[in-house]
């Protein structure tokens, strides 16, 4: 008998699973993959010994998530916290440098020094409120009205065509925009900013960390405490019916890390059609285009300090990234992408023979588009570290088209599972100060599709889960630490 199946083993479903388990229900957990993690799986996609993430690398929520931090993710496996939680070349040599610690990096951007602390400082003394805030629905009181104030006064000043106010030179504006690029959308925008000063603050607290080994670990880990509360796992089982499901199982309850599109297609028969309406309406986003390189030495890159810095953003200016991010949204491939890099080999010896690298990389595309984007990146990092084409051993493109076939949770390449857009944050899918829980009796969406959004934090499967222990089964949220 089985009380819970949950479908989909991203990082929202095994967290959802977890949760679930740990509160007595048993629970079977579906994997259309031939492997668990979803966004977090780690592979030797070019040569034997090097070891790469095939989606997500860089993990700020891995120390800052609620979830994961009820979990205790940090005792279960070693996260490595860098000194520089991101670097940003730029011409002449010159590169901005986010240090763990506010002080340095204030101290590094010289002129604009005092306009970085005031950002973030405040965000800083208050991150448990804006941590609060953004990681659950936005429709609901808030734990810290001030730091919602803080947060809010910021996001609004750096989503704006008025973003430059207050700075004087172009690096740390160029730093920001780096960071709100991350939200592949229009820039600037409210939503970008809003996930730009998440993002942005969590680097002078608990860091940007690596997994050691890669972000499987963040899955096995998942799995293995579902597994010790007598869970089930069944890969390589695409779930196509919801109904299906439960009659094939006798659950009283299905959580789906799928997309509203999926679960629109999945639920037809158990579904009001105003919400599957609602449903088919949600937006998905633009495009990556993912590069893995094996190397045979670190990257060269020109300011040294770069050489320290697990994540780099490249594409130059401020005013160069948003043309560039401009122009994939009208459908474009910009001439000069933005280009989110991560070299973990910096600071985990682990991913690659002794004294090779691994180098992970990807641009952002049109929806769906098919072009390979290898020599784009190439171009992008040669600029900066001159004689990085020759380090190349070998590499292995997705298109976003790939990246699409990869993941059904990724329509048309977009990695974030609906665009990230103001209007869809709020209404993600819909609106609603429970997203997670639908109109269907024992029903639950719990994917990067609902709040709090993409990236790994497992915080859409947490918050679906106890939706479900409230609705369905009439039972507190469980303890979920070692
Ligand atoms: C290239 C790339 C780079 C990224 N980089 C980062 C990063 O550095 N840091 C970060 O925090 N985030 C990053 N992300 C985003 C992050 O990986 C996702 O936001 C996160 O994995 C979403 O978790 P999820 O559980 O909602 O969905 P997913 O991780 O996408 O998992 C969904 C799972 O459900 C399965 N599934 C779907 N439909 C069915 C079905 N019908 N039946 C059975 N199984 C099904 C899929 O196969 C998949 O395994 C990146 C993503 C990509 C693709």
């Amino acid at each position: 008998m089985t009380d819970v199946a949950v479908v989909g083993a991203g990082p929202n479903g095994l967290a959802a699973a977890v949760t679930l388990a740990r509160a007595g229900l048993s629970v079977r957990l579906f994997e259309a993959a031939d492997s668990i993690g979803g966004g977090t799986r780690t592979a030797e996609l070019t040569l034997p010994g090097f070891r790469h993430d095939v989606c997500a690398a860089v993990h700020p929520m891995a120390l800052a998530s609620p979830f994961f931090k009820a979990f205790e993710l940090s005792r279960r496996i070693e996260l490595l916290v860098p000194e520089v939680s991101y670097g940003h070349p730029l011409d002449g040599g010159r590169a901005g440098i986010a240090y763990r610690d506010l002080e340095r990096t204030v101290e590094g951007l010289g002129a604009d020094g005092r306009a970085w602390q005031a950002l973030m400082k405040p965000l800083l003394r208050r991150l448990d409120g804006v941590v609060d805030f953004t990681q659950g629905s936005l429709l609901r009181l808030p734990q810290d009205p001030l730091a919602v104030l803080e947060y809010g006064v910021r996001t609004l000043a750096q989503g704006t065509p008025a973003w430059n106010m207050g700075f004087k030179e172009d690096v740390a504006p160029a730093m920001l925009t780096g960071v709100a690029a991350h939200a592949i959308g229009r820039l600037p925008s409210l939503s970008a900013s809003g996930a730009g000063m998440l993002l942005g603050v969590l680097a002078h607290a608990s860091g940007w960390p690596v997994p050691r080994g890669g972000s499987q670990a963040i899955a096995q880990a998942m799995a293995d405490d579902l597994l010790t509360h007598g869970g089930q796992i069944e890969v390589s089982h695409r779930v196509v019916s919801v109904a299906g499901l439960k009659n094939a199982t006798g659950a009283r309850a299905v959580i789906c890390d799928v997309t509203p599109r999926a679960l629109a297609t999945m639920a037809s028969d158990v579904l009001p059609t105003r919400y599957i309406r609602q449903l088919e309406s949600f937006k998905y986003g633009a495009g990556v285009c993912k590069v893995d390189f094996a190397l045979s030495g670190p990257v060269p890159w020109t300011a040294p300090e770069l050489r320290n810095a697990p994540t780099l953003h490249l594409g130059g200016t401020r005013r160069a990234i948003a043309f560039a991010e401009n122009e994939v949204l009208a459908g474009r491939h910009p001439e000069n992408p933005y280009v989110l890099a991560v070299q973990a080999g910096v600071i985990d010896d682990s991913r690659a023979p002794a004294g090779q690298h691994t180098f992970w990389a990807y641009t952002h595309v049109p929806a769906g588009s098919t072009r390979d984007c290898t020599e784009d990146i190439i171009r992008s990092v040669e600029k900066y570290a001159p004689g990085f084409k020759d380090l190349i051993l070998a590499s292995t493109t997705l298109t976003a088209q790939d990246v699409g076939n990869y993941n059904a949770n990724y329509i048309g390449g977009d990695i974030s599972s609906g665009a990230v857009t103001m209007a869809q944050l709020l209404k993600r899918p819909v609106i609603s100060p429970d997203p997670w829980r639908t109109p269907a009796e024992g029903l639950y969406l719990g994917s990067a599709s609902t709040p709090p959004g993409p990236a790994v934090h497992g915080m859409a499967g947490w918050l679906a889960a106890k939706s479900a222990l409230k609705n369905t089964f009439g039972l507190p949220a469980p303890d979920l630490g070692l």
